[in-house]
């Protein structure tokens, strides 16, 4: 199994593992693993009643932030300074 990101990724409801054969179902992951063990979750918005999917994900269990970079499969730990920049948006 290859890695296709700096963490591990999971797709769908049943939290499938995301490597660089079934990415392109997979991806972007709706869950990736959090520092803390449990699983972050990807932060969606919605419009007129539509779900956007945002660049960041979000972990229910120690509120730990993470953003993906751009142009990369790779994602970054968000400062908490950072996260609230990035509400403001
Ligand atoms: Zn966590």
């Amino acid at each position: 199994m290859y890695e296709v990101s700096n963490r591990k990724c999971f797709g769908g409801p049943y939290k499938v593992p995301i490597t660089q054969f079934n990415r392109q179902t997979w991806w972007p992951p709706k869950w990736i693993e959090c520092d803390c063990g449990e699983h972050a979750e990807h932060i969606f918005y919605r419009k007129k009643g539509n779900p956007y999917p945002t660049k960041r994900w979000h972990c229910d269990t120690c509120h730990r932030e993470y953003q993906i970079i751009e142009y990369t499969t790779n994602f970054i730990l968000l400062e908490n300074d950072s996260v609230k920049q990035a509400n403001k948006n």
